[in-house]
């Protein structure tokens, strides 16, 4: 059984808008139903679940999901308040064994290839994320803002989602992490499952375009990818 977590619990301060990202209009619809349509429309995927605020579930409900038929949608369940809480939640509705697709909503732009070249590798790694390789040379600073190294530019990757996981190590990881107390740098779910499954993570090469909308230009730049 194949699994996919849409995240869309998030409330995308950074965008200075009072609609969540997810839900921003894109190409006249909701921005997570470009995401969710990728997955429902994909034959490796068998399930979904989306994962958002309490306030939003019946809007998700009515509005995204019955509205556009995405019958895959198994499961509509609130999130928390951070990214890997949502997440933890989200993996409580995944019963059946197999690989879990964690996906955020905000990427609108993911391809059938991505989930596809995700899927090959995760049957042969168990841990995978869609990454690009950086174009930009990155530094690392101080806390004054003085840059103090360079890392090899070679060796860098940008982390997208989907991250992919067979189904009983990521739930595992994750349950590891919730009896620590802190998981304040946790960014993303490879990091939970390199640290608590010491597993190595697959990097996937990915597309430039699986762009997160995150700031009011990403709006227009993933329209544009859209076309
Ligand atoms: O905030 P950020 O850009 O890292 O969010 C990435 C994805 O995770 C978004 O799709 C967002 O809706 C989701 N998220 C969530 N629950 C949170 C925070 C973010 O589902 N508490």
């Amino acid at each position: 059984m194949n699994t996919a977590i849409v995240l869309a619990g998030g409330k995308g301060k950074r965008m200075k808008s009072d609609i969540p990202k997810q839900f921003m209009e894109l190409k006249g619809e909701p921005l997570l139903c470009h995401s969710l349509r990728v997955f429902q429309n994909s034959p490796i995927i068998d399930e979904i679940v989306v994962v958002t605020s309490p306030d939003y579930i019946s809007y998700v409900k009515e509005e995204i999901v019955i509205k556009n038929a995405f019958d895959k949608v198994k499961h509509i369940t609130s999130g928390g308040g951070e990214r890997y809480d949502s997440v933890y939640e989200g993996l409580k509705c995944v019963e059946s064994p197999g690989y879990v697709f964690i996906h955020d909503g905000a990427r609108p732009c993911v391809t059938d290839k991505i989930i596809s070249d995700c899927y090959d590798a995760v049957r042969k790694f168990d841990a995978c994320v869609a990454a690009v390789p950086v174009k930009d040379t990155i530094k690392v600073s101080d806390s004054e803002g003085m840059a103090v190294n360079t890392p090899d530019r070679s060796r860098l990757w940008q982390i997208q989602t989907p991250q992919v996981f067979d189904v009983n190590l990521v739930k595992e990881c994750y349950k590891k992490m919730y009896s620590v107390s802190d998981k304040s740098d946790i960014t993303d779910d490879a990091m939970v499952v390199e640290r608590y499954g010491n597993k190595k993570i697959k990097l996937v090469n990915a597309d430039y375009r699986n762009i997160k909308v995150t700031t009011p230009e990403d709006i227009e730049i993933a329209a544009s990818f859209l076309k």
